[in-house]
């Protein structure tokens, strides 16, 4: 596979922008290569400026539950687009994803929309602290929540796959405030909660984790967070921004029937624009600026292409069945690679599936946490992606983050990407 003009273009961007990337999750380096840089996408697919044809399982790292240009966001985005791009103003759009987001989420009664899933985490927290009146918020070991500095401390996705364990540039005057814990630990969850010496705001978790590699809650631990935090006072967020409208319409709330007391979401309800948004009970909504003294702002909030472009996705999720089928092709593929990974490399691989995204560990145990996470071999990841990536299969670049699934993979597709991940553990266990 011929990849010259990506190979250009990543050494002029290296001149113009840090690490030649946008996102540090882009650069390749975990994984012994360089980017690939991408023309254009359609349905599962995506093709690189040197015309390679790729089966994307990266989505834009979550968003496209659709696939590539779905035909009716496209049309909504262009019929948004011939109104004006930006009037700092509302617009009816508005309403009506607010309308579609409140319906879905269980826990949103009154919602905000931002530009990014960091910023809707960010203003989550700062509401929980005006709100409460406390200062110290609880994460868990490998959850990330975007980039602000409260939560780079212990942080899953591209911290964790550089080896930082948090950032220079954060105070630790702030970083004081945040607890990190062990996901999946019931025990450490309440010995650290009930500590009467900690004025906790919140507590944010990701209900299914995502960053860390998909890694499901054990039976009974969010329903455990909801009792004690209830019980203590303490606001609990779920940041549902990669499974708000993927682990179902309602999110991971809606499938574990666990109501928290703030929502974030990003990726899916932006249809593939920038947009985020922090939701939840309206008497704690009701303290944000205007209505309440807790300020948070933005100039492109409710965008309207944005808002035109998660309303078209969201009901086309509305759809019967969807969930359904798209998570039942993913559960037939998690075992057809399953019984691959067994057959080459014996022992040496855990599946977790969480509805439509799943992460292949090259671990030899199970994993639940962000320490059994980190027990993966992932020079052994290195090698899988590169012989992936050659043999047209895109997948991130990094062990601990998720293979997505959207509805323009078909069966065939899917049983395409099978065949050739079968001569790639061939190669793999030779
Ligand atoms: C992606 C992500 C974020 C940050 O969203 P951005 O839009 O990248 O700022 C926050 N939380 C979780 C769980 C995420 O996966």
């Amino acid at each position: 596979m011929n990849r010259k003009n990506s190979q250009k273009m990543f050494q002029q961007a290296n001149k113009l922008i840090p690490g030649g990337v946008n996102s540090p999750v882009r650069a390749c380096k975990s994984v012994g290569c360089d980017p690939v840089f991408i023309k254009k996408a359609a349905g599962a697919r995506l093709w690189d400026v040197d015309g390679n044809e790729y089966l994307d399982f990266i989505g834009s790292w979550g968003p496209m539950i659709l696939g590539h240009n779905p035909p009716e966001v496209i049309a909504a985005i262009k019929e948004a687009m011939e109104n004006g791009t930006s009037f700092g103003a509302p617009t009816p759009l508005e309403i009506d994803l607010a309308q579609l987001v409140v319906d879905a989420v269980p826990s949103v009664e009154k919602v905000r929309f931002v530009s990014s899933g960091t910023e809707a985490t960010m203003s989550a927290i700062r509401l929980a602290r005006g709100y409460t009146g406390r200062k110290v918020i609880v994460k868990f070991n490998g959850g990330y929540h975007g980039h602000a500095d409260s939560f780079l401390v212990k942080a899953g996705s591209g911290v964790v796959t550089l080896g930082i364990p948090g950032s220079p540039g954060v105070p630790d005057d702030i970083v004081k405030n945040t607890l990190s814990i062990p996901y999946n630990n019931e025990e450490k969850l309440e010995e650290t909660l009930r500590n009467p010496e900690l004025d906790i705001a919140c507590v944010i978790i990701e209900p299914i984790a995502g960053n860390m590699g998909v890694v499901l809650p054990k039976p009974g631990f969010l329903q455990k967070l909801r009792n004690l935090t209830t019980e203590l006072g303490i606001i609990l967020i779920f940041d549902e921004v990669i499974t708000g409208f993927r682990a179902s319409l309602g999110g991971a709330q809606a499938k574990f029937n666990i109501t928290p007391d703030l929502t974030c979401l990003g990726k899916i309800i932006g249809g593939g624009l920038p947009v985020g948004a922090y939701g939840g009970k309206k008497e704690i909504m009701s303290q944000i600026a205007p209505e309440g003294p807790v300020y948070q702002a933005g100039t492109l909030s409710g965008n309207p292409l944005a808002m035109a472009a998660g309303q078209a996705t969201i009901k086309a999720l509305m759809q019967p069945g969807f969930y359904e089928e798209l998570d039942a092709r993913a559960a037939w593929f998690a075992r057809e690679l399953g019984n691959i990974a067994e057959k080459h490399l014996p022992g040496r691989t855990c599946i977790n599936l969480a509805g439509s995204v799943l992460t292949l560990f090259f671990s030899k145990g199970p994993v639940y946490d962000f320490d059994s996470a980190m027990t993966s071999d992932t020079k052994m990841y290195g090698r899988y992606y590169r012989e992936m990536l050659a043999a047209g299969l895109y997948l991130a670049p990094a062990q601990f983050e998720g293979m997505f699934f959207s509805s323009a993979h078909r069966r065939e597709d899917l049983q395409l990407a099978l065949d050739k991940t079968e001569s790639v553990f061939r190669i793999l266990s030779a």
